[in-house]
């Protein structure tokens, strides 16, 4: 089915840069691919769909944790440190199985959805039941995230994760047993068993390198390598993991991860917070894609990550809601620009258009998407529509519709998400579950019932 939506502005790509261009028709065609772009188009036609605001591509979420929404709220009393935090959210994985997680998870990629999102990248090590035991389907968690991802209508890549032991020479603790394959072979014959469908496509994660030995680290690669798939890792997120790296290998998390084949332009560093100089080196020169959370960052008091430098030393940087303390792509863009400022004392180190290609084009490529994420004849036709009148956004010209998205907006702006031609948000409203808050709360309380 072809469809014609008609955008009051839209951000477009132009040899000068992206600019803000008024009255752009899309077509859409079979497949959900756009077919045609043109800007200046006069009023909507009969016929096409009318998208008030300013349509920009839509936004990839690239490292998610799903259930970790489940500990909302819950975290934010008292004090604590990572690692209480981590204990907590251990409770909360020990009472998902299939059935809760689909329901847990259909209700936060809604949200995702009403908050511009259209891919997300998860990186699923849920993969068991408590104590290990396998399920009959031995993806069966897996599956529920992919099948979850449908219900809410948006694009998802499954990093399925390799996480073998609880730190460098020690096993896994009991509230790991579940996240455990044995050993990479064990996991990379489990992954073997998940296929890509139309909105889903499967890549690799290595939990990181506490959770998974050295020796393990190569087969991981070598499976992504195979298939050409993303590869995703948590790099360096605390001092802890560095420290305790060098103390068993004599090398940084990095430098590990580059001596077994870890590294390269399929893959994602995920905060790469605590870096040495050679770290910075060694991900530039290997073209590593760096996935930045930085709401999750300062909610667990991580550290501000050398982004800037390492953009400008060539990486890709993408976005990701990671803990989903709160769900809000524009609140990811922008906090990557304000760390940089608060920890310079200076302004400008990214542009607004440089700030919305981290979330969508890069973020894309990262998950395996590399065709979607653009506004152009080709791309598939993912794109999130954002109100420039409302308390946030009115006032500005729309051609700092960029400026403003980034700068002003949030996830509440959210007016209309379309995916692969399909529209998922109208006016707000998500097309396919019906009370999303609803969704949330039941899927939540029925963790701790
Ligand atoms: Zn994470």
């Amino acid at each position: 089915m072809s469809v014609t939506f008609w955008a009051q502005y839209a951000w477009l790509p132009h040899v000068n840069g992206q600019v803000v261009e008024r009255d752009v028709l899309i077509g859409t065609v079979d497949g959900g691919r756009i077919a045609e772009v043109t800007p200046d188009s006069g009023p909507c036609p009969p016929g096409a769909v009318r998208l008030e605001g300013l349509l920009v591509p839509g936004q990839a979420n690239a490292h998610s944790h799903a259930f970790h929404r489940a500990l909302r709220g819950t975290v934010q009393v008292g004090s604590g440190t990572f690692w209480t935090w981590r204990d907590t959210m251990y409770r909360v994985a020990s009472a998902l199985d299939p059935d809760s997680y689909l329901a847990l998870a259909t209700a936060v990629y809604a949200e995702m959805a009403l908050a511009g999102i259209t891919a997300v990248g998860e990186f699923h090590y849920l993969h068991h039941a408590p104590g290990g035991a396998r399920y009959d389907d031995p993806n069966a968690m897996g599956e529920a995230l992919i099948e979850a991802a449908a219900r809410a209508g948006i694009r998802i890549t499954l990093l399925d994760t390799c996480y073998l032991a609880s730190g460098f020479g020690t096993e896994p603790t009991k509230p790991q047993l579940r996240f455990s394959d044995g050993d990479a072979d064990a996991w990379a014959a489990r992954a073997d068993g998940l296929k890509p469908r139309e909105h889903a496509r499967i890549g690799a994660a290595v939990h990181s390198v506490r959770a998974v030995p050295a020796d393990q680290l190569d087969t991981v690669a070598h499976w992504s390598s195979m298939r050409r798939a993303p590869l995703h890792v948590h790099l360096s997120e605390q001092t802890a993991e560095n420290d305790a790296c060098l103390n068993a290998h004599g090398v940084t998390p990095t430098r590990l991860l580059a001596d077994h084949g870890v590294l390269g332009p399929r893959t994602s560093a995920v905060h790469a917070t605590h870096l040495t100089d050679e770290d910075v080196r060694l991900l530039a020169d290997s073209a590593t894609t760096i996935c930045m959370c930085p709401t999750t960052e300062r909610d667990l008091a991580d550290g501000i990550g050398p982004a800037r430098r390492l953009a400008s030393a060539g990486c890709p940087v993408t976005l990701g809601s990671d803990s989903h303390a709160v769900i809000d792509p524009f609140e990811e863009a922008r906090a990557l620009e304000l760390n940089e400022r608060l920890h310079t004392r200076t302004r400008g180190h990214w542009t607004a258009n440089a700030l919305l290609r981290a979330g969508t084009e890069d973020g894309h490529a990262s998950l395996g998407w590399p065709e979607s994420g653009r506004i152009e004849v080709g791309a598939l036709a993912d794109f999130t529509v954002l109100a420039l009148d409302s308390v946030r956004t009115a006032g500005p010209p729309a051609r700092l519709g960029a400026e403003t998205a980034v700068f002003a907006a949030s996830a509440a702006d959210v007016r209309h998400v379309v995916v692969g031609g399909r529209q998922i948000v109208r006016d707000g409203v998500h097309q396919l579950v019906t009370d999303v808050p609803a969704a949330l709360r039941d899927s939540i309380a029925a963790l701790s019932s």
